[in-house]
């Protein structure tokens, strides 16, 4: 049987690794056809146009309720501080 790997990439913001490309590419260039599935977060569009760092535009979304933009797409048992693991923050509320 063939089995394919998928492989995913994890949100700056949020942490939500399951993002199917990177938010900015070798270049640092922001790949404006992504949108995280979790926070929202739009490269191209939210970052340097708004003046916000990842830091910012993640404490405005964990103010807001972290609402995720695909509720789909959340895993059962989701878990802040567990995701947030995988971009090395850990939030305390
Ligand atoms: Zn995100």
């Amino acid at each position: 049987m063939f089995f394919k790997k998928k492989k995913f990439y994890v949100c700056s913001v949020c942490g939500f690794d399951r993002l199917r490309g990177p938010l900015y590419n070798k270049d640092g260039l922001p790949d404006i056809s992504l949108i995280c599935g979790c926070c929202g977060f739009h490269p191209g569009y939210d970052d340097d146009e708004l003046g916000y760092s990842f830091e910012t535009y993640r404490n405005k979304w964990i103010q807001n309720g972290m609402e995720w933009l695909r509720e789909e797409e959340k895993p059962t048992n989701w878990d802040l501080n567990k995701q947030l693991s995988n971009i090395n923050v850990s939030y305390k509320g």
